[in-house]
């Protein structure tokens, strides 16, 4: 069911502390971590803690977690000190997806170019 706990997502066990993660921040909806293979000096993934697959899905189940999940990773750029950051729901294998529980990636601390790869 959507929102419920999966058995077998790396992110439901990174919110449950069954698998270890270097967590920035952390509210009642969120977790913040960082990423174990960062693209940039600030890489940061913020998940909401129920499971939902993609941005999409989360947007049509909770929208208030959603805009919990866009708010902290604004949190997330001021805690780092950046003015200029990405905010990034790679969405499908296509595009990058490898983890299917949702998550903003947050980029910065370097330039950054345009359209992405
Ligand atoms: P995606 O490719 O789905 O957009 O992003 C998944 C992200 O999760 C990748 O940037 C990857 O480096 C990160 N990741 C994968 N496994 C782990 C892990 O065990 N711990 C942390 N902190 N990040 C992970
Ligand atoms: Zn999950």
């Amino acid at each position: 069911m959507a929102g419920e706990p999966q058995e077998d997502c790396l992110f439901c066990k990174i919110v449950a502390g069954k698998v270890p993660a270097t967590v920035v921040r952390e509210t009642e909806t969120t977790v913040a971590f960082r990423d174990i293979n960062p693209q940039a000096p600030t890489h940061v993934l913020v998940i909401p803690k129920a499971h939902y697959r993609d941005a999409a899905s989360l947007a049509a189940g909770d929208t208030a977690v959603l805009a919990d999940v866009v708010r902290e990773a604004g949190e997330v750029a001021a805690d780092e000190k950046l003015d200029s950051y990405r905010i990034v729901f790679n969405t499908g294998s296509g595009a990058g997806q490898t983890v299917w529980h949702v998550h903003a990636h947050v980029l910065g601390g370097r330039g950054m170019q345009w359209p992405p790869g």
